[in-house]
C-alpha cells in the first residue's frame, strides 16, 4: 500500500504530499517516522492508496507507525484540509492545531502505575515476619493497592512477598486527574419558562448556528448544560468553549458536579502530562465533552452534537499565531460537517454576530430578565469633570465615596474597574472631554513619545501635538490615567480597616494569581477589589452590591474602530457582576463624557440601542460591511524587510488593480508600533468588501519566503499595533 504524507515540518517548499511505502494496516490519520532527505521526520497520514506515480524503485518505506491508534480522525482530516484553503498556510501547521504540543514533542507519555494485589492462595508465612504478615492483611482489605504506596508503608516485605509468588504485580495506564482539588458543587436547576423556551428554539430551529442574547445573570449556563446534556444522552459529544475558565471557579466545579469523568476540562493550569491525558480521554471516548478556550475546538471528539462558544464577543477567540483562525469559522465548519447545532452565547453579543441575527441567518433567542427578575443594577452615570471643576483630584467622586461608605458598612463587598486598555495614549482635554481624532477616518489619534506627534493607526496619518484644546482653548491636556496601585493607595486613606485586593497584570504572575486573588475575594476574605479587565469576566460573586467603573471613557477612544462596542461590552459586563443574589446592585459610571451615547446605552442596557447606533456608523465603512485585512511584514533586517514589503506590495497591487472597487481603502506603510522585540515591522492595510481576492492576498502571503522576515496575513484584528 501506499501512503500520502505531509511531514511535521512548517515551510511552504516541503508542504506537500509525499508518497512512501507502507503494511496495509496502516490507517489515515497515524502519525508515522519517515526517512526524509539526508535523515528522519516525523508524518501524519493524509491518505492510503493501491498506487503511487513515483517509480517503485525511488519509493521510500516508512519507517513505523508512532501510535497503533491514529491520532487525527476523519473529521480533523478534512477539517484540516478545509482550514488550510482558507488560511493557505502549510499542512503541517493546521495538523498541529489537532495535536496537543506535549505529543508532537514526545516529552510526556502516557503515564501508567503499578498495582499489588494478592495471588490465589493458600500461602505460607513465618509469623516473625510481622511486615509481611500485616501487607498481606492490608491486601485482604484492600483488594489492591499502588506498589509504591506500599513499599512506603512496607518496606522490603513487598518485594519479598513479589518473589514468592504471593503478590502479584499488575502495571496499568493511569489518567492523571487535573482536578483532585476540585470539589463538584452546584444543583441542577429547574429550568425557569424563558430558559426551557431557549432550550427547545435552539433545539428545534433549523438553522445551524444560535445566538443566545441573555442578560447577565439570565442563567445561560444551564441552557447551555442543558443542551450538552441532552446530545450525552443521544449518545453524542460536545464542545464547550469558555474564553478563561482557569479564573471561572464556579465554573469549573459546576462542570466538575453535572459530567463528572465526562468532561475534559483543557485549561491552562493544567501540566503538560495533564493535558495531553484529557486529550486523550476526548480521542479514546471515555471523556465526551471538551471544556476549554479557543483551542478546544480542535478537541479529538466525534459525532459532535452541540458546540457552545459562551461569552461569543470576547477578544480571545481569535488566534494571535500562525495560523490566525477565528474560533467560530473553525466551529461552524465542525458543526457543518457534524449537522449539529453552534450555540453562541453573550450580554453583549459582537455586532457582527447580532447583524448575522438580524438579517435571519442566526436564530436570535433572548433571555430579557435575570433569574428569578432579580432587578439589572442601576447605573449612575457621574460626570468627572465637575468633580474636577469642584477641585476634587481623587480618583472617586463625591458619590462613588458615599456608596462606598454604605456598602462596606452593610457587609457586602465592592468591585472597583480600571480600563487600563488605551490608558495614557489617547489624548483628552481634561476640561471639556475633547478627544483628538483623525480627520478620516473617525477613531480617535495615538499619542507617540518617541516623536511627539499624533498618529491614527487606520489610514497612517499624522497630526502635531496638541498644545491647547481646538475644542474649549484649555491647556490641560493629558493622557493621564490613574493606576490600580494609585487607585489602593487612596482607598486606604479613605477606609482604613477595609480589607482591599488588587488584581492586575503588576499584581498577579500568570493565571495562578489571578485564580487566588479571585477565590481569596470569592471566600470573603477582602471587601473591595481593584482591577482591571480581568475582573469584568463571568464571576458570580453573590455579595457584590456595588461596582464602580472610574475611568469608562479610557477605552472608548481606543484607536479602534471597535473601541465603542468594546466599551460597551466592557460597562456591561462589569456591572453584571453587581446585586447577582438577594440583595439589589448598584452601579457607578464615572465619565469626562456623560453625554456620550454609547455610556448611554450601557447605563440603560439598552443592546438594541447601542447596536442601531453601532451599525449606523459602520455602514459602508468597518466590518461587518467591510473586512480589514492587514498584511504584516515583520522582520530583523530593516533593509530585506523593506525589500520584502515592496515586494509583497507590488503583489498584493496587481491584485488590487484588477478590482479596485472591491478595496475601500489599500495602502502600506509602518505598522504604528515600528519595532517589536528587534523586529522592523511594516504593513499593507486593506479595508476589503464582499467578494475581494481574499484566498488570492493569502496565496501572495504564504507563498513570500526571506531569510530573515516573515509575512502574514490578518483579519479583522484585534489589535492593530
Ligand atoms: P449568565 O451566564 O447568564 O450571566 P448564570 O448562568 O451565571 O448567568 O446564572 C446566574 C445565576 O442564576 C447563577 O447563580 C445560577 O446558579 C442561577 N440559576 C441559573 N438558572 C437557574 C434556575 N433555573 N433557577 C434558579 N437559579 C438559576
Ligand atoms: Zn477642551
Ligand atoms: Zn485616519
Amino acid at each position: 500500500m501506499i501512503a500520502e504524507v505531509i511531514v511535521d515540518i512548517a515551510h511552504s517548499d516541503v508542504d506537500k504530499i509525499f508518497d512512501y511505502a507502507c503494511d496495509d494496516r496502516l490507517q489515515a490519520g497515524t502519525r508515522v517516522a519517515v526517512p526524509f532527505g539526508r535523515g528522519a521526520a516525523t508524518g501524519f497520514v493524509m491518505r492510503v492508496k493501491e498506487s503511487s506515480d513515483v517509480p517503485p524503485e525511488k519509493l521510500k518505506k516508512i519507517y513505523r507507525a508512532e501510535e497503533e491508534e491514529p491520532a487525527l480522525n476523519a473529521e480533523c482530516l478534512c477539517l484540516a484540509e478545509k482550514i488550510k484553503n482558507r488560511y493557505r498556510c502549510p499542512m503541517a501547521l493546521v495538523l498541529r492545531l489537532f495535536l496537543p504540543a506535549e505529543m508532537r514533542t514526545g516529552r510526556v507519555g502516557e503515564a501508567s502505575r503499578s498495582f499489588a494485589r494478592l495471588a490465589e492462595g493458600p500461602f505460607e508465612i513465618s509469623p516473625r515476619a510481622k511486615q509481611q504478615l500485616s501487607l498481606v492483611d492490608f491486601l485482604r482489605d484492600n483488594r489492591e493497592a499502588d506498589t509504591a504506596f506500599l513499599r512506603n508503608r512496607f518496606g522490603g516485605a513487598l518485594k519479598a512477598l513479589i518473589d514468592k509468588g504471593i503478590v502479584l504485580v499488575e502495571r496499568r495506564r493511569v489518567f492523571r486527574d487535573p482536578y483532585r482539588g476540585v470539589a463538584g458543587e452546584g444543583t441542577e436547576h429547574t429550568l425557569t419558562p424563558a430558559q426551557e423556551g431557549a432550550v427547545r428554539t435552539i433545539e428545534s430551529t433549523d438553522k445551524t448556528v444560535a445566538l443566545l442574547h441573555g442578560v447577565t445573570g439570565s442563567g445561560k449556563t444551564e441552557v447551555y448544560l442543558r443542551l450538552i446534556a441532552g446530545q450525552l444522552e443521544k449518545g453524542k459529544t460536545a464542545i464547550f468553549l469558555v474564553p478563561e475558565i482557569s479564573l471561572t471557579p464556579q465554573m469549573l466545579s459546576q462542570l466538575r458536579a453535572r459530567f463528572g469523568s465526562l468532561a475534559a476540562i483543557l485549561h491552562s493550569g493544567l501540566s503538560a502530562g495533564e493535558r495531553f491525558d484529557e486529550w486523550r480521554r476526548l480521542r479514546e471516548g471515555s471523556a465526551r465533552i471538551a471544556i476549554g478556550a479557543r483551542s478546544a475546538v480542535f478537541a479529538p471528539v466525534e459525532n459532535v452534537g452541540v458546540i457552545v462558544i459562551d461569552e461569543e464577543h470576547d477578544g480571545s477567540y481569535s488566534s494571535e499565531n500562525a495560523p490566525r483562525y477565528n474560533t467560530f469559522d473553525i466551529a461552524l465548519l465542525r458543526a457543518n460537517y457534524n449537522h449539529c447545532k453552534l450555540v453562541l452565547g453573550s450580554a453583549t453579543p459582537s455586532v457582527e454576530a447580532y447583524k448575522r441575527a438580524m438579517d435571519g441567518e442566526f436564530e436570535l433567542v433572548r433571555l430579557p430578565e435575570r433569574i428569578n427578575r432579580r432587578p439589572l443594577p442601576e447605573v449612575e452615570l457621574v460626570d468627572m469633570r465637575r468633580e474636577v471643576r469642584r477641585g476634587n483630584p481623587s480618583p472617586f467622586s463625591v458619590v462613588l465615596r458615599e456608596r462606598l461608605r454604605s456598602c462596606l458598612d452593610s457587609g457586602n463587598q465592592a468591585i472597583l474597574f480600571l480600563n487600563r486598555r488605551g490608558y495614557s495614549q489617547t489624548v483628552l482635554c481634561r476640561d471639556c472631554g475633547y478627544v483628538a481624532k483623525c480627520e478620516h477616518c473617525d477613531v480617535a489619534l495615538t499619542y507617540h513619545s518617541e516623536e511627539n506627534c499624533l498618529k491614527c493607526h487606520y489610514c497612517g496619518a499624522r497630526y502635531h501635538m496638541l498644545e491647547g484644546c481646538p475644542s474649549c482653548g484649555s491647556v490641560h491636556i493629558g493622557y493621564v490615567g490613574t493606576g490600580t496601585q494609585r487607585v489602593v493607595g487612596e482607598l486606604k486613606k479613605l477606609y482604613p480597616s477595609a480589607r482591599i485586593l488588587r488584581m492586575d497584570n503588576d499584581t498577579t504572575s500568570g493565571k495562578e494569581g489571578h485564580y487566588k486573588i479571585l477565590k481569596q475575594f470569592a471566600d470573603r476574605q477582602a471587601d473591595i477589589l481593584v482591577g482591571t479587565q480581568m475582573v469584568a469576566k463571568g464571576h458570580d460573586f453573590p455579595s457584590v452590591t456595588l461596582v464602580g467603573i472610574l475611568d469608562a471613557d479610557m477605552s472608548l477612544h481606543f484607536p479602534d474602530y471597535r473601541s465603542g462596542e468594546r466599551t460597551f461590552q466592557l460597562v456591561t459586563q462589569v456591572a453584571g457582576r453587581s446585586g447577582r443574589a438577594q440583595e439589589r446592585g448598584e452601579v457607578v459610571l464615572q465619565t469626562y463624557e456623560p453625554e456620550n451615547s454609547i455610556l448611554r446605552f450601557a447605563a440603560k442596557y439598552d443592546y438594541e440601542g447601542f447596536y442601531e447606533h453601532e451599525i449606523a456608523i459602520r455602514a459602508g465603512m468597518f466590518p461587518p460591511y467591510a473586512k480589514i485585512v492587514r498584511v504584516m511584514v515583520v522582520g530583523e533586517d530593516e533593509k530585506e524587510a523593506l525589500a520584502a514589503l515592496r515586494e509583497v506590495f507590488g503583489k498584493l497591487e496587481a491584485v488590487y488593480a484588477k478590482q479596485p472597487e472591491k478595496f475601500l481603502f489599500f495602502n502600506k506603510m509602518h505598522s504604528p508600533i515600528k519595532r517589536i522585540k528587534e523586529k522592523f515591522r511594516y504593513q499593507v492595510l486593506m479595508r476589503i468588501t464582499d467578494g475581494a481576492p481574499l484566498r488570492e492576498i493569502y496565496a501572495i502571503c504564504s507563498a513570500a519566503s526571506y531569510k530573515k522576515t516573515i509575512v502574514y496575513v490578518e483579519e479583522n484584528p484585534s489589535n492593530l499595533s
